[in-house]
């Protein structure tokens, strides 16, 4: 039996999780839970789990959750703010972390999952992007197991050679990042401006949250998903190639010297990430229908046009720029994306906010935590002054 804590139970990702755990109850049991807003879901899902603990931010959400929780699960435990999250995410009957917070916030609990050596599931991108370095050093010396949820890299993952790392390529020559170009691709340029936020969520091929749905209208998710790539297969942005596939069949690819290449195919739900992490080196079942090739029928490649996707562009010159330059950019985009979800900023605003921050702070060498989480709020405050002096209210 492995013992399995979720941050983001609420979200996308949390909830395909607990279908896959539902799945298994002879392989899985869940040892916590945590969510956010959505208090009445968490309640439910915790009726259905019967965790250990549940984690939410403070004590206002704790009081709100207690009375549902009496009825539904009278034993378990809430436990509060981000001590709560690292609490549960390391204590020692855990064998799993499911990472599925979305933002930077989910940065500290993922790498308290990680200190405690614990095998990490990793779905939140973000705490990569802002601190890959010090990160993947803490897998190393806790001797964490990381595997990633992201489908590109849970694909890539699949394609790589069994001896790849530990200093050997394994004959791997590059690596074909691949992504649907959302469901902006081919909107006129001069439309893009008065893109609703819902129109910016409705994904072609993908069900997500929000923030990750609007970052795949811009092409930042892609973005963020080289920088990861390059962190987690210890890559240069070089080595990675974005192409655009708006079927979203294949998931990522790896070409080797010899001229060949492996590529992953399945239906677009995150169970089959979720499933092939929860059950590695195994394989279970995880709900997804089988790919009908014959009806897919055609596969589509272009190369992606950074007029179109600025974001992206942006995010390319971070990831070989280095430093703090990554988590200058997350943390700007975190910020426009709520400022465009919130009706504050246009769509083209996004690219806008995160280039002029960029610009505006030096790049440095965070070599600590404390000092990422630095750059982080300095680019959030710089992100809020620009937003501010785009819309006329500074
Ligand atoms: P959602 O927005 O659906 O869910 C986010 C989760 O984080 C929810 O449980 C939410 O709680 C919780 N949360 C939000 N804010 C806070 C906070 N301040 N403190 C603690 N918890 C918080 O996002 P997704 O599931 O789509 O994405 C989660 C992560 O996975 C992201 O990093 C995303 O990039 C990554 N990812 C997602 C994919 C997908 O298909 N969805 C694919 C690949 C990666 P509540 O809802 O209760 O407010
Ligand atoms: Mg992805």
């Amino acid at each position: 039996m492995q013992y399995l804590t979720v941050l983001g139970a609420t979200g996308s990702i949390g909830e395909s999780t607990l279908d896959v755990v539902a799945r298994h109850p002879d392989r899985f049991r869940i040892f916590a839970l945590s969510g956010y807003s959505q208090l009445d879901k968490l309640a439910r899902q915790c009726g259905q789990f019967k965790p250990g603990f549940v984690a939410v931010a403070d004590q206002q959400s704790a009081a709100i959750l207690a009375e549902p929780l009496r009825a539904l699960s009278p034993a378990t435990e809430i436990v509060v703010g981000q001590q709560g999250l690292c609490d549960v995410a390391s204590a020692p009957e855990v064998d799993m972390v499911m990472a599925a917070i979305v933002g930077a916030v989910g940065l500290r609990p993922t790498l308290a999952a990680v200190l405690a050596g614990k095998k990490v599931l990793l779905a939140n991108k973000e705490s990569l992007v802002m601190a890959g370095g010090l990160f993947m050093d803490a897998v190393r010396r806790a001797e964490a197991t990381l595997l990633p949820i992201d489908s590109e890299h849970n694909a890539i993952f699949q394609c790589l050679p069994a001896n790849y790392g530990l200093g050997q390529r394994g004959g791997v020559r590059k690596v074909l990042l691949t992504g649907s170009g959302g469901p902006f691709r081919s909107a006129p340029l001069e439309s893009l401006s008065a893109m609703t936020p819902d129109q910016a969520c409705a994904h072609p091929n993908w069900q997500m949250g929000r923030k990750i749905s609007v970052d795949s209208a811009t092409m930042m998710n892609k973005g963020l998903e080289l920088i990861e790539a390059c962190w987690l297969f210890d890559l240069h942005p070089e080595e990675i190639d974005v192409v655009i596939h708006p079927q979203s069949v294949i998931h990522s690819m790896v070409e080797y010297v010899d001229g060949s290449i492996l590529a992953q195919l399945g239906n677009p739900d995150m169970r089959t990430p979720i499933a092939h992490a929860m059950a590695w080196p195994e394989r279970v079942t995880s709900g997804v229908a089988s790919l009908d090739i014959i009806q897919t029928a055609r596969l589509d490649f272009e190369s992606p046009d950074l007029q179109r996707f600025p974001c992206l562009k942006l995010a390319m010159e971070a990831a070989r720029r280095g430093g703090s330059a990554p988590a200058i950019l997350n943390a700007a985009n975190e910020v426009a994306v709520a400022g465009f979800l919130g009706g504050r900023l246009p769509f083209t605003g996004i690219a806008e906010v995160v280039a002029r921050v960029l610009n505006r702070l030096e790049i440095t060498e965070p070599d600590s935590l404390e000092a990422v989480q630095s750059c982080d709020q300095l680019a959030r405050h710089s992100a809020e002054d620009v937003i501010e002096q785009l819309t006329g209210k500074g």
